[in-house]
């Protein structure tokens, strides 16, 4: 009888010699039946990564600019409060119970100036929400720290501020990465 060549298992591992036929790939019944079912898992997880990937697509394609906005808000007052870390609250110079980034001007009253560092700043919850913003010692707070010309500059006009999708998401990326270099 014509010597059979030795084949290794697909499953176990194992050294076989073939039975029937040269193409067999694995061992014996059971290792061919662990091994189809691994194939249909194999199967089956890759088109469920494609379902996934496809959910993720069309959800992006969904964003509004407002959304990518709401993103952008979140992580850059996040940079806020990591840029602040260790002041006091901006208004009642308090160490602040809980964090919040607090806009001098508001986003609703002066939306250009929603994303100007120098129109942001480490504030405590209370001042912040239940005290509107506390302006009043806010402003004075403000004046000494980033000096009476730079106030005066958020205080006067500017120009309304167009974003696109792109640019919402390049200063998304760009803030996340300034969080990163704050917190390493
Ligand atoms: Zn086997
Ligand atoms: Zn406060």
């Amino acid at each position: 009888m014509k010597q059979i060549k030795k084949k290794i298992c697909r499953q176990c591992g194992c050294k076989f010699k073939p039975r029937f036929k040269t193409t067999e790939i694995v061992c014996s019944i059971p290792c061919s039946i662990e091994y189809a079912k691994k194939q249909t898992k194999k199967k089956q997880d890759k088109k469920l990564k494609e379902i996934n990937k496809d959910v993720r697509e069309r959800k992006k394609a969904l964003k509004t600019t407002s959304d990518y906005l709401k993103e952008l808000q979140v992580v850059f007052n996040k940079w806020i409060r990591l840029r602040d870390e260790g002041l006091n609250c901006i208004s009642c110079n308090k160490p602040p119970k809980k964090k919040n980034a607090g806009h001098y001007r508001s986003v609703g009253s002066c939306p250009e100036l929603r994303f100007e560092p120098l129109n942001v700043h480490l504030q405590c919850e209370y001042c912040n929400t239940f005290q509107h913003g506390n302006l009043i010692p806010y402003r004075q707070n403000l004046i000494k720290k980033i000096g009476i010309s730079s106030v005066e500059w958020l205080e006067s006009n500017h120009e309304p501020k167009h974003y696109s999708k792109p640019e919402l998401i390049i200063l998304k990326e760009e803030y996340k990465e300034k969080i990163k270099n704050l917190t390493k």
